[in-house]
């Protein structure tokens, strides 16, 4: 048998590059530690869920034309319920992604003549030409749905004095992301979430609020809707699949809420009586029983890989001693290149599609050049292993996923070894010049 440090070296992985990872895997023993217990505590409570709603084999099975009486589509939305503590959930492969659940969540839920309120600034990309933001075919403004957005403050407060000004009589829903994506604000707490409803529902009670929870479940022992959330909207290719899920979106909430949102999804008159679930609800159910400590091993991740540029000298975001509250991780690495090496470090640590080495490209929707590694079981999911960076100033990567920490360990020692080989890591652990 070969020993840990030769295995290493068959990825090409030198012995100083992995002995500098081990020191500072050594001391995040404690924090480690911490977040193995969060991922105990979340694994009980999906558990007991399942229990609690009577799982059985029959579930796993699945449905297939209109779907009717579909008992494993069925029970898993109240599993998805409990596990939320909500009156209702939707969780169902015929919602395509998480811009698809957040739009099917806005668009049942507001009318004609309705405001949509962000009171933390600027949504996820795509959902402004889900608003209207950027103009699109098919947009809330287009129905006459109009939009108000007030930033955070500079230091990621909330800006209390002017959401009070922008709750008006038309203020229908108010929309809140957890994760900060792919900005550079402070992503919020559960706690944080839970303070501003309180202060939003106090001057207007009957306002509808919903947590855009992409890349945030499981991170806390708590979720939005346990803070007064009406809704929390979510995808399944993204934490609660567990990386088993294939597709799915999840929207969690009031029963009204719901119930807007199912007959969108459907039909007037049908809701949530139809759609069958084809093959995926094993995938669903497992998937959702992994997720605790896939999320748990994609933040070890993070916080390795935050503690690991951090030391070297690079700019990190969070920063290695920072509270997580989602799985992204940023590192600025100031130069094209740095970007490059990484996102082809991850890559060549993939076990699907390890011999592709990624390239910058035009992507559509962009206004720079964009490199992205995914060597993903399931297309595109984001709770594996990944990384992307768009080619312009500050030059950041996005890293996020990693179904197991050793996957994460793996990548991340590969994205250093290979800023080394380029010279952008000095021998003794530094950055270049
Ligand atoms: C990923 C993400 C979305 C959109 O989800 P897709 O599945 O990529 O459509 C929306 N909001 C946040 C915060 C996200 O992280």
């Amino acid at each position: 048998m070969i020993d840990l440090t030769t295995q290493y070296e068959q990825f090409g992985i030198s012995k100083e590059v992995y002995s500098f990872g081990e020191n500072i895997l050594s001391s995040l023993k404690e924090r480690f530690r911490q977040i193995d217990e969060t991922a105990e505590y979340n694994q009980l409570k999906v558990i007991r869920a399942m229990q609690e709603c009577r799982v059985s084999e029959a579930c796993l099975l699945g449905t297939t034309g209109y779907g009717y009486s579909d008992v494993g589509r069925d029970t898993l939305e109240q599993v998805y319920a409990s596990l939320f503590h909500t009156e209702d959930a939707l969780v169902r492969p015929q919602i395509t992604c998480g811009t698809h659940a957040l739009a099917l969540a806005l668009m049942s839920n507001l009318r004609p003549g309705d405001e949509l309120m962000s009171p933390v600034g600027k949504p996820y990309d795509t959902l402004e030409e889900v608003i209207g933001i950027r103009p699109s075919k098919g947009s809330l403004a287009e129905y006459g749905i109009t939009y108000g957005q007030v930033d955070l403050l500079p230091d990621g407060g909330f800006d209390y004095d002017g959401i009070r000004a922008a709750l008006n009589d038309r203020t229908r829903l108010v929309t809140i992301q957890r994760s900060k994506g792919y900005q550079t604000r402070p992503t919020l707490s559960v706690e944080r979430i839970g303070e501003l409803i309180h202060f939003i529902k106090g001057i207007k009670p009957d306002v509808i609020c919903m947590v855009d929870n992409c890349y945030g479940e499981f991170v806390e022992t708590i979720e939005p809707t346990d803070v007064g959330a009406d809704m929390a909207v979510g995808s399944l290719i993204k934490n609660p699949g567990g990386g088993l899920a294939p597709i799915g979106g999840y929207i969690a909430g009031k029963k009204e809420c719901v119930e807007n949102a199912a007959y969108r999804l459907t039909s007037p008159g049908l809701g949530k009586e139809v759609g069958a679930s084809l093959g995926v609800l094993s995938s669903f159910y497992e998937g959702l029983f992994l997720a605790p400590t896939v999320t748990a091993n994609a933040l070890k991740g993070a916080i390795f890989a935050a503690n690991i540029y951090e030391k070297i000298g690079f700019s990190v975001f969070p920063d290695g001693a920072q509270d997580r509250h989602d799985i992204i991780q940023a590192v600025t690495f100031g130069s094209p290149d740095g970007v490059i090496a990484f996102c082809q470090g991850i890559q060549a640590a993939a076990s699907v599609d390890s011999f592709v080495t990624p390239q910058p490209w035009d992507m559509p929707g962009y206004d720079s050049q964009v490199i992205m590694a995914a060597g993903a079981f399931v297309s595109g999911s984001s709770i594996e292993l990944s990384a992307d960076g768009p080619i312009k100033p500050p030059y950041a990567v996005y890293f996020q996923g990693g179904l197991t920490f050793p996957h994460a360990k793996l990548g991340i020692l590969k994205t250093l070894q290979n800023l080394m080989d380029k010279g952008i890591v000095t021998a003794d652990f530094h950055r270049a010049k």
